[in-house]
């Protein structure tokens, strides 16, 4: 752990290895930039291997080219990370009487039982070495509700009750995880999802951000990826070392109500 001048406590991450999913793009590239800038040595774990690729060269990082939805090819193999940030997501916008089932159970393996797979895989070296941190890119989802998103808010959901379990089987070994749940980042996934948003609640694509996105939020802007990136990081270093099972809410005063 590393001190500045005026005493304040920053993370040092060197000689540690930390996994990040879906570091590809948005919020995952910004928590591997952060971990990497912090001394870590980074695996950019994406389905998109290109993508993983070319954030993996500007980080000194290593590239991992994996689908989190081919559940029998991520059990079979075997991961060691110091750090783990469970980040990869999807998004599907529909009413439930037209949600399509394949959709749902895609979106349950990719954002709960890929995680509890890599938890699963990479707790047995955090034991051994008496040191771990998982990270949870959760959502104000994983603890509000929004209509036409049911197989988010459940993943996500779902995902808060893996991160608090993991909490409580790793305190004795130096093993935190938590949440972080964001309001609306700006990123591809949030990009991808203003014509869904337009059509089921029908607004104007160009009022979606202000009408739909923001409406809960006490603060009316989209956050950064950088800014998500910071709290992962804080929750890597030591002066988070008695903070787990805990969900940290950054969505601009949306879960104050
Ligand atoms: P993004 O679309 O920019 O990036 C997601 C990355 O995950 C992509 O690189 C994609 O290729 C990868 N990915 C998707 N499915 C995968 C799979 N099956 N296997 C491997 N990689 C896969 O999204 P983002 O906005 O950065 O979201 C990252 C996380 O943050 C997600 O879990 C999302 O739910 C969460 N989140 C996002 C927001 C937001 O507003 N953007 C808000 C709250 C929470």
């Amino acid at each position: 752990m590393a001190t500045t001048r005026d005493g304040i406590r920053s993370t040092d991450l060197t000689g540690r290895t930390a996994l990040v999913t879906g570091a590809a793009s948005g919020i995952g590239a910004a928590c591997a930039t952060a971990l990497a800038a912090a001394g870590a040595h980074v695996l950019v774990a994406d389905r998109d291997a290109a993508g993983a690729e070319r954030i993996a060269a500007g980080i000194h990082g290593e590239a991992l080219a994996i689908d989190l939805a081919d559940l029998d090819a991520l059990a079979a193999r075997s991961f060691d990370a110091d750090v783990l940030v469970n980040n990869a997501g999807i998004q599907t916008v529909a009413p439930i009487v037209d949600f399509d089932p394949a959709a749902f159970r895609r979106m349950i393996d990719v954002m709960v039982t890929a995680p509890f797979l890599l938890v699963r895989a990479v707790l047995p070296g955090m034991y051994e070495r008496g040191w771990g941190r998982v990270v949870n890119i959760s959502s104000v989802h994983g603890i509000r509700a929004s209509a036409f998103k049911s197989a988010y808010v459940t993943a996500k959901h779902g995902l808060e009750g893996l991160s608090k379990v993991t909490a409580l089987e790793g305190a004795a070994h130096g093993v935190t995880s938590n949440c972080i749940n964001p309001g609306y980042v700006r990123t591809p996934l949030v990009e991808k999802q203003i014509a869904d948003q337009a059509r089921v609640h029908a607004v104007p694509e160009s009022e979606v951000i202000e009408k739909v996105m923001l409406v809960e939020s006490a603060i009316k802007r989209l956050l950064e990826p950088a800014e998500v990136a910071d709290l992962a990081l804080w929750l890597c270093g030591e002066s988070a070392a008695s903070v787990t099972g805990a969900s940290y809410a950054m969505d601009g005063g949306w879960s104050a109500r």
